[in-house]
């Protein structure tokens, strides 16, 4: 049998396209895991709400290993940089079989929440003293093998991490096993593109403005300029980053990107919390993806992204669980919109043009910018395309007499019951009836790794 050969027929009751919701839409998968043209055999009845998958932006994986174990007030004033030291200590105990352990647990628990594809903004290369592993991708490696074995496509973003702050200084003890010159940065990278399959692409990860002096940044940006394939960059998530950006280069962090880069499509704006309303525009305009993580965000305390004057822009954004101190598409939507309610007042602040459903537009614009940033055609489930879809639980009470107006809507706010009940990914079941294929064993994995991690 050939692999374009129909490997499924299936007849979705409701499926979620570019427009919205349409009725007993049926498609084909084949042997290839891509959506194809209709066959004409009987098909499998999907008997429910049928969703593209969510690509989540921004992860780093170990992070996960550590959720709720930096939530005790210390001695002084705890903030984003207080947590980093917590995460400091706790990154320098990975290897490469527990990072592999962490990453398998998390990316199940992504794809039961209904993400089908991860950006890893991979920064944990080397040996804790910063020299490098015999074989010196063994980091990345062990995250392609962990996305692998959940069965979720990834989007591996390794991370050009060079100085430890604005004014260029070495990076610390702690963060010398992120480190790389140029050169070797650009090694690694051409080694693991060789690795490109269907469910596996390669990008660009610039840490932070801070990570990378001004003496690195013109070749460097040159360079990544000529090649393809995504850029992502965390930017303006703290006060304090702007402020440094502000006197050691004169410009806040967005406008200095934006003077020093071609910022366009192939971006990603990793948090841009902290954004003028000119930066905000100018951001929107560029068509870069604006990468928001507003559990982590939150969490951290980075402040709140001008959401309404970003969208009134026709910006492009997506979403991503960064730190994991949650691991849920609908939880992150829910909180964009919380955030501004609470800052604004208003309920319902992010609808806009095409929809008056605030659950439709976020779902819509994640989606969008979601698949933009990692690399991938437009989340939907059409002709071509690889088929990455969920199938909502139908059976769930919160789903009860819920129509096309009001489906989406119940999903993003009607609670915290898992609605996702099956997940598919390039073809294959991943998730069904709630359970991961090999959830038992990854999870077994897991503890074992966390005991030795916490020993
Ligand atoms: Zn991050």
């Amino acid at each position: 049998m050939s692999n374009t050969a129909v490997i499924h027929t299936f007849k979705a009751r409701h499926l979620w396209q570019e427009n919205g919701w349409q009725g007993d839409v049926s498609f084909d998968v084949d042997g290839r895991g891509r959506i194809t043209k209709r066959s004409g055999a009987s098909p499998q009845s999907l008997d429910s709400w049928v969703l593209p998958g969510m690509p989540n932006l921004h992860s780093h994986a170990f992070q996960r290993a550590m959720a709720g174990l930096a939530e005790r007030r210390g001695p002084g004033d705890d903030s984003f940089w207080t947590w980093r030291e917590t995460m400091y200590s706790f990154a320098a105990r990975i290897d490469p079989d527990t990072l592999q352990a962490i990453a398998a647990q998390l990316y199940v628990e992504m794809l039961k929440a209904g993400y089908t594809q991860v950006c890893e903004f991979h920064y944990l290369h080397h040996q804790p003293d910063g020299s490098p592993y015999a074989q010196p991708e063994a980091m990345s490696l062990a995250l392609i093998e962990a996305a692998r074995e959940a069965g979720i496509a990834l989007t591996l973003l390794p991370v050009l991490y060079m100085s430890g702050g604005f004014d260029g200084r070495p990076l610390s003890a702690r963060q010398r096993r992120f480190g790389h010159d140029v050169d070797r940065y650009l090694h690694l990278l051409a080694n693991l593109r060789k690795l490109e399959n269907d469910q596996l692409r390669v990008g660009v990860a610039l840490h932070s403005l801070r990570a990378i002096p001004e003496s690195a940044w013109r070749s460097l940006i040159d360079h990544v300029s000529l090649k393809t394939g995504p850029i992502h960059i965390h930017i303006a998530e703290q006060i304090g980053e702007v402020q440094d950006c502000l006197a050691t280069r004169g410009a806040r962090p967005v406008e200095w990107l934006f003077d020093h880069a071609p910022v366009d499509k192939r971006w990603c704006l990793v948090h841009a919390t902290h954004l003028t309303e000119a930066e905000t525009a100018q951001l929107a305009r560029s068509g870069a993806v604006a990468g928001l993580c507003p559990t982590t965000e939150a969490n951290l305390g980075d402040g709140l992204f001008p959401l309404a004057h970003y969208l009134d822009a026709n910006g492009v954004l997506g979403i991503g669980s960064d730190s994991h101190i949650s691991i849920s598409p609908v939880e992150e939507l829910r909180w964009l919109e919380y955030g501004q309610r609470l800052s604004t007042r208003h309920r319902n602040v992010s609808a806009r043009h095409a929809s008056d459903s605030v659950g439709e537009t976020l779902w819509r614009a994640a989606l969008k910018g979601g698949a933009q940033a990692a690399d991938l055609p437009i989340g939907v489930i059409t002709d071509g395309q690889r088929a990455d879809f969920m199938v909502l639980d139908s059976d769930s009470p919160l789903l009860a007499a819920r129509h096309e107006r009001s489906a989406m809507d119940s999903f993003l706010f009607a609670g915290n019951m898992p609605l996702v009940r099956h997940v598919m990914v390039g073809g294959q079941w991943v998730v069904r009836d709630h359970h991961h294929r090999d959830e038992v064993s990854i999870v077994a994995r897991y503890r074992a790794a966390m005991q030795r991690l916490t020993a």
